[in-house]
């Protein structure tokens, strides 16, 4: 019997393979469409450990000191418990919190825990961000049983990767990011020669896996790169909702 290939049956082939080789630009940017990935029990949270000893910590559980807010002045967001199991927490309306220091290739390690009791739903709940480059943005979300769209949802790079799993705890608990970032480089005329590339780990299931950055991650765009600086700080998102951050270390990983 002859196969016919029709070009329906190609699309969705295409979206199929794209969906799990994580292809950003074949589906639409929050396209809800697009596949929601698999949820994953990722197991229980683990007490905060000590950063590796050439590690530059961010939070230590005590202060903001490694922090301001991104008018420059300092860092307003609320400080509590004790000791290493210290966070802090956004207060909305006071602005994103920026690092001192500036960073390219990185890997990061950062705790974070979405408010609890839950109020609203879909990017309204326990929304915030960790941005890479304070340009390339890690979803925070309580995606624990919230349905939003896939390339928006926790550990998704906004509005283009969907992460490979649905690996996010229950609010209130507390979870990690572990992201091995490559910057993006440019040339002299300021073009793109590298695409960033990213591999992150949420609540230690690997959810993005070498995947290349189509540019700067933004709210229903994918605009294209523009040059930047080689190193620039990281930044946490205020999006209006108490979600709190912990541990926090950096292990710089440019070549100079
Ligand atoms: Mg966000």
């Amino acid at each position: 019997m002859r196969t016919i290939v029709t070009i329906a049956g190609i699309l969705v082939l295409a979206a199929i393979s794209g969906a799990g080789a994580q292809a950003p630009s074949s589906w639409p940017v929050h396209s809800t469409a697009r596949p929601r990935p698999p949820v994953v029990d990722p197991g229980p949270a683990a007490p905060p450990s000590r950063p590796p000893s050439d590690a530059v910590v961010l939070f230590d559980g005590t202060d903001l000191s490694s922090w301001r807010a991104d008018d420059g002045g300092p860092a307003r967001w609320r400080v509590g418990g004790s000791g290493a199991g210290g966070w802090f927490e956004v207060v909305p309306g006071t602005g994103s919190l920026v690092s001192a220091a500036s960073f390219g290739d990185v890997q990061l390690h950062i705790e974070w825990a979405s408010p609890r009791p839950v109020r609203s739903e879909g990017q309204d709940r326990g929304n915030s961000g960790v941005y890479l480059m304070d340009t390339y943005e890690v979803q925070v979300l309580d995606s624990y049983e919230n349905p939003t769209y896939a390339d928006g949802q926790a550990a998704a790079f906004y509005g283009q990767h969907p992460p490979l799993m649905n690996a996010t705890r229950p609010p209130g608990e507390w979870q990690s990011y572990d992201i091995v970032f490559r910057a993006p480089r440019f040339d002299a005329a300021g073009r793109v020669t590298r695409p960033a590339r990213v591999t992150v780990l949420h609540n230690g299931v690997l959810v993005h896996d070498a995947v290349e950055l189509t540019g700067p991650t933004a709210h229903e765009d994918r605009p294209p790169y523009e040059a930047h600086a080689p190193r620039l700080p990281i930044s946490l998102q205020d999006h209006g909702a108490p979600v709190r951050y912990r541990n926090i270390w950096v292990r710089d990983l440019s070549d100079g």
